[in-house]
């Protein structure tokens, strides 16, 4: 037996947490690393949205708020705190990362009139981009915003950051893992390099949230925002969360108001009065439907301990790195993540000028073989996501030697290269 086969194995019968798997829903000869993009359904979920279905809105209809729902948001905010560091009435659980997002920025700036400087980082995600260009582009026109560079197009150095952020800094916006590369922040250092500057820092902890321990409140974090559809398996555009330090809740103003965080939403007063705790970030009636499909998959993810899952991700993508320099860099491939464990999430990205067809060849293969699914970042990435909850160390054995014999075999040459739309 080859012997990375012997060591990933060996490594899957030790895995501590290698019974989780079977709480999702798997398919056979399937592979699944895109768990950093849309993570798996757990089992649970499905028996829990049919009662939500059949008897909670079915039977019970409007009773079913006082019975279940009014009370859901708080459940759950309380469990993403304890994944995220924070105390429960610092998360707001409901909306998308974008719009929880403008809400924070629209909120800091008003804030910070006067400072007309908003910094974020080159390898930033698309969507946070947008929010911050379309939020200088209506409201804050004097406003400007300066991109960290990267030098390597994979990380972001302290020191470039240290001189990008100044008095001038209203504000610094970043994902604390990035998208792309998996490049990790030192979130504490950052924190207090914005502090000095009388600055605040909002992160985006989408691709950190349930992947590694983040601690907000020891931190010193202030303001962050993420997604529950990635490690967090909460399902396909499950309600985001926001986090707003206690301290500086009644200094900020969600941009829009409405009546799910007023004050007293039920005594149906004429005038606009904001709650003053996190619920004044609250826009309009919960998505309860969607809502209720996160709780299964902060329960696991609790269960199985977010140390725990950092330590058998650190495990595995050290351990898929050591294949791909093995197998794959001697065939062309570049290496797009971090080499050191520290300063990486939990995927890796590797990068050819055939990215996209091996990519399609390992999705849709035309011979018998395993199905893997990555997934794919123009313009030549394909990204490796793992997540510890369900993938074994014998997967990434096997995805690093599918990879290999697609391009050996130039199986790849039998895909176009057209686009789907998601990728
Ligand atoms: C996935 C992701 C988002 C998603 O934003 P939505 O508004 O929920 O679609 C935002 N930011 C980052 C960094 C992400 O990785």
């Amino acid at each position: 037996m080859d012997k990375n086969l012997r060591k990933a194995l060996e490594l899957d019968k030790k895995d501590p947490l290698k019974s989780f798997k079977n709480r999702f829903v798997n398919s056979e000869n399937e592979i699944y690393l895109d768990g950093n993009s849309l993570g798996k359904l757990p089992k649970e979920t499905i028996e829990l949205t049919s009662d939500l279905i059949q008897n909670q809105w079915g039977t019970r209809m409007i009773r079913s708020w006082n019975e279940h729902w009014m009370d859901l948001p708080k459940t759950l905010a309380k469990k993403i705190a304890q994944i995220v560091g924070a105390q429960e009435d610092e998360i707001f659980v409901g909306d998308s990362t974008s719009l929880n997002l403008y809400k924070l920025v629209f909120s800091i700036l008003q804030l910070q009139h006067g400072k007309q400087k908003i910094v974020t980082d080159s390898l930033n995600f698309p969507t946070d981009l947008y929010v911050l260009q379309g939020m200088v582009a209506t409201h804050f026109q004097n406003h400007s915003i300066a991109y960290i560079p990267s030098n390597d197009g994979i990380s972001i150095s302290i020191e470039t950051l240290e001189n990008c952020i100044d008095k001038e800094t209203a504000l610094t916006t970043l994902s604390a893992v990035t998208y792309k590369s998996a490049f990790r922040y030192d979130m504490a250092e950052v924190n207090a390099i914005a502090k000095k500057n009388n600055s605040f820092v909002i992160w985006d902890l989408s691709h950190a949230a349930g992947a590694m321990p983040v601690d907000l409140n020891k931190i010193n974090a202030e303001l962050a925002v993420g997604c529950t559809y990635k490690y967090l398996n909460g399902g396909p555009g499950a309600p985001a969360f926001l986090y707003v330090k206690r301290e500086l809740q009644e200094k900020l103003n969600n941009p829009i108001s409405s009546w799910f965080a007023h004050e007293k939403p039920f005594d149906f007063d004429p005038v606009f009065k904001a709650d003053q705790g996190i619920q004044k970030f609250a826009i309009g009636t919960p998505s309860i439907l969607s809502l209720a499909a996160i709780e299964p998959g902060l329960d696991i993810l609790l269960e199985a301990g977010i140390g725990n899952l950092r330590e058998k991700s650190e495990q595995q993508s050290k351990f898929l790195l050591h294949l791909i320099m093995i197998y794959l860099v001697p065939l062309g491939f570049k290496i797009a993540s971090p080499m050191e464990v520290e300063v990486r999430g939990s995927h890796i990205s590797i990068q050819h000028g055939e990215a996209y067809r091996i990519n399609r060849a390992m999705i849709a293969p035309k011979i018998k073989t395993k199905i893997i699914i990555p997934d794919f970042r123009p313009p030549n990435n394909i990204r490796l996501g793992i997540a510890p909850l369900y993938n074994s160390f014998q997967e990434l054995y096997e995805t690093a030697r599918r990879i290999e014999t697609i391009i050996l075999s130039k199986e790849y040459e039998q895909f176009d290269g057209e686009k789907l739309i998601v990728t």
